[in-house]
């Protein structure tokens, strides 16, 4: 089968909405992709028909509602690879993962133990590392990029000593769009000793993801950017790390027995999931994960990388234009600026033609530094964007840049 691009968009109600007069263009789909109507209406249904808080009751609807949830845990688990259920932890994204890691993971950190991570993260996965250094003397070693956008590795070697407790890197840039080598990042890793997690928030809507090929001890993302329903992350992390790292978050299910004397906490992958979930959602989120197996990944793929290299030769035609980002191997993300002219100046006036571009830092304040700008225009492709809808963001980016 091929890649039917007018049935895609169909399932898409969002896309038929119009910004002003305009047709909405959306091309902000890095900070967040739109979603199916699959998924919009399985949400509807589960709180017409299952609502009901799950693993608390014996009633159908609350057995109904629990099968659900874990019924997602076991796609989840599928999804990516993983050994079992166990290793799979749902979280509010990609953000609460790397914070559940930091904090619960780095319990373990003694003063003076190094983290590697790289300039070109999200604030995400820099600032829960920073929040350990209020109680513990431990340094960041943050690996450079080179002009391309692409991670120096022999830096990224070179880091590597007896006190280096953790790494942390990101599978793909949500400003450059670069793809890193993780699996031999995570084998120079492993032969040092070394966990590693990686931030999958931009890699999981675009690439297979096989923990197992991997071999990383952690891994993170956010269903909203893949097709799916808000609120809901993921945590996958090696079941042996997991049982040896305490509760992130205390409160209901996730424990065992408590009382004032003392609480014993619950299984995996329960001891990390305090409270009541966001079932719903959860539950939905399978149906994103349906539309991605059904799509394919492979076809999603082909086609984005088609659109990238399509807009940014267009792009490379408009006088003033700077790329940022331009690693061999890249997603389907083009940070840039034009002349200039600020880069929230352009994302105003592209929204008036309907056109959604993100501007600003990127939650990339960094790299941002690293790369001597104060911002970007960010446009970013998803399954269901067209050669058209580049052409159309081309056309209003050139008559944007002729005002200045
Ligand atoms: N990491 C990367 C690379 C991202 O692009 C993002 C979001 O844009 C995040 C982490 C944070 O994801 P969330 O806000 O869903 O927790």
């Amino acid at each position: 089968m091929g890649f039917d691009i007018e049935k895609i968009r169909g399932q898409f109600p969002i896309l038929q909405r119009t910004v002003g007069d305009k047709r909405l263009i959306y091309l902000d789909n890095t900070a967040t992709s739109q979603t199916p109507a699959s998924v919009v209406g399985n949400i509807t249904s589960l709180y017409e028909h299952t609502k009901a808080n799950v693993h608390r009751g014996v009633h159908t609807l609350s057995q109904e509602a629990t099968d659900l949830q874990e019924h997602t845990r076991r796609k989840v688990r599928d999804y990516i690879n993983a050994e079992s259920v166990e290793e799979v932890i749902f979280t509010r994204g990609t953000t609460e993962a790397i914070n559940l890691v930091a904090s619960s993971f780095g319990d373990r950190f003694r003063d003076g133990d190094e983290i590697i991570l790289t300039v070109m993260e999200h604030h995400a996965n820099i600032v829960p590392w920073q929040l350990l250094q209020r109680h513990k003397d431990i340094k960041l070693r943050v690996v450079d990029i080179n002009d391309k956008g692409e991670l120096d590795l022999e830096q990224y070697k070179g880091y590597f000593n007896d006190r280096t407790a953790f790494a942390s890197f990101t599978h793909i840039s949500n400003v450059l769009g670069t793809v890193n080598p993780v699996k031999d990042m995570i084998r120079f890793a492993r032969e040092h000793g070394v966990p590693v997690l990686v931030d999958g928030a931009q890699a999981s809507p675009h690439l297979r993801i096989d923990v197992k090929d991997l071999d990383c001890d952690f891994y993170v993302f956010s269903s909203h950017k893949m097709y799916g329903p808000t609120g809901v992350g993921v945590l996958y992390g090696k079941r042996g790390w997991l049982e040896s790292m305490p509760p992130y978050q205390g409160g209901g299910e996730m424990i065992k027995h408590v009382s004032f004397e003392g609480t014993t906490f619950a299984e995996l992958p329960f001891k990390f999931e305090a409270g009541t979930p966001d079932f719903i959602d959860i539950a939905a989120f399978s149906k994103a994960l349906d539309f991605l197996e059904e799509t394919g990944l492979d076809k999603i793929r082909r086609h984005e990388e088609e659109l990238l290299v399509y807009t940014t030769e267009r792009l490379l035609e408009i006088p003033g234009v700077k790329i940022y980002g331009e690693a061999s191997e890249k997603s389907a993300v083009i940070s840039f600026n034009v002349g200039e002219i600020h880069n929230y100046d352009i994302g105003l006036l592209l929204d008036k033609l309907g056109v959604a571009v993100r501007t600003g830092h990127h939650c990339a304040q960094p790299l941002m530094e690293r790369l001597g700008i104060p911002g970007t225009v960010r446009a970013s492709f998803a399954a269901y964007n067209t050669q058209e809808e580049a052409d159309i963001f081309i056309a209003a980016l050139k008559r944007v840049a002729a005002m200045f």
